[in-house]
Order: C-alpha cells, then sequence, then structure tokens
C-alpha cells in the first residue's frame, strides 16, 4: 500500500511541513490501543468518533484493539472552512446506539478549546452511560479554553494550526498520512522562541 506522505504540501495556496511522521503516530497509536485493552478489558465500550475529523484516527486505533468493542458517530463542525475557531459548535449527526449503562470512549482528533468536548460532553451524559472517557490523538494544550478530563492523550503539541490524517483545511488534506504545520510557524531546533 502507499500512504500520500510529501515531506512538505501545498493546501489551499498555504505550504505545510511535517509535525508527527506516520511511523510517530502509529507507535503511539498502538501504545494507547494497549492502554484501552487493559482498562476496558471485560467492559465492551463503545467507541464514539466526532467527525469528520476522527475517521483515520478511530479507524487505526480500532485495530490495535483486541477486546470487544462497538463503533458510533457524531458529526460537529466548528471551524467552518477557516484556520480558526468559528466559536459555535453545531450537531449535524446524532449518534444511534443507546449507550444507557455503556462504557463510552469518544474518538477525537484533537482538543483545542476544549468548546466540542464541552459540548459533547453535555450530551452524552444526558444519555447516562455507565462511564465516559475521552482518547484524542492532538491535543493543544495552552489553547484549553473549556475543562475536559482527557484520560488518553496522543502528542501535546503547540497552539498552531495542523493539518493531514483526517484533519482538513477547508476540506482539503485529509488523505495525508501524517500531521503537517504551517511552515514557518514551528521554532527550528535551536531557535530561541521567547
Ligand atoms: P475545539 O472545540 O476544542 O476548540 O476544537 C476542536 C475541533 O476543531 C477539532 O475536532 C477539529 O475539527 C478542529 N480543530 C482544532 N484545531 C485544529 C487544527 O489545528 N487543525 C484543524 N484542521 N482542525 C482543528
Amino acid at each position: 500500500m502507499s500512504f500520500y506522505k510529501p515531506e512538505t504540501v501545498e493546501c489551499n495556496g498555504e505550504q505545510f511541513k511535517v509535525l508527527l511522521s506516520q511511523q510517530e503516530l502509529e507507535n503511539r497509536i498502538s501504545e494507547i490501543g494497549e492502554e484501552i485493552n487493559r482498562d476496558y478489558a471485560d467492559k465492551r465500550p463503545i467507541l464514539i468518533g466526532v467527525l469528520n475529523g476522527a475517521f483515520i484516527f478511530l479507524a487505526d486505533l480500532m485495530r490495535h484493539i483486541s477486546i470487544p468493542c462497538e463503533v458510533d458517530f457524531y458529526k460537529l463542525s466548528s471551524y467552518g472552512d477557516e484556520k480558526v475557531s468559528s466559536g459555535k459548535v453545531q450537531q449535524r449527526k446524532d449518534i444511534d446506539a443507546n449507550i444507557t449503562g455503556r462504557h463510552v470512549i469518544i474518538v477525537e482528533d484533537i482538543v483545542d478549546t476544549g468548546l466540542s468536548a464541552n459540548y459533547i460532553m453535555n450530551i452524552v451524559n444526558r444519555k447516562k452511560p455507565a462511564s465516559v472517557e475521552w482518547v484524542t490523538l492532538l491535543k493543544k494544550s495552552e489553547a484549553l479554553k473549556y475543562h475536559v478530563d482527557i484520560k488518553y492523550v496522543g502528542f501535546e503539541i503547540p497552539t498552531l494550526f495542523v493539518l493531514g490524517y483526517g484533519l482538513d483545511y477547508a476540506q482539503e488534506g485529509r488523505n495525508l498520512a501524517q500531521i503537517y504545520v504551517l511552515d514557518g510557524e514551528l521554532p527550528e531546533e535551536g531557535e530561541k522562541t521567547d
């Protein structure tokens, strides 16, 4: 199988470079899968992916989970076609499963301000699950404005716009096999940041 993973890529007229390689993603996702196998043995968790961004992470993560599990999806939108969140979350699709009394793991591509996570937490809690935990591939730690407890974090990243591996820029770039960042935004190694 050949993956689409150039060193640099142009998307909507802007230049992006690799932040996290396919190998780094694969290694970390495999570790998270192992943790879930241990923590949820005999619990038959239901993984709820947040569309669109989480679809690739969820698909890869699930293939590292070897205990019985199920899947469902919410669909939200908050970014529109911009690089900055609109600050408004809209639900575009509800889950189909009955999660009352179930062990739920919500799967996000990225937690930025925590607004979307907070929104989902409120809807999910009303359905009275037995437990709810979060797994996110990426977390922009400095950007968090709304509190959310995330049990499994793939990578903490700087507060920069990223692309690829399910994450888009105006709907482009989801098919990239690695995570990319705007060229020039990441300080070069050894460069002074203050
Ligand atoms: P939050 O509600 O936490 O501010 O943002 C969460 C959602 O915003 C993510 O699920 C994702 O769709 C989008 N998002 C946040 N940061 C980025 C980013 O750097 N790149 C892309 N493509 N989407 C982002």
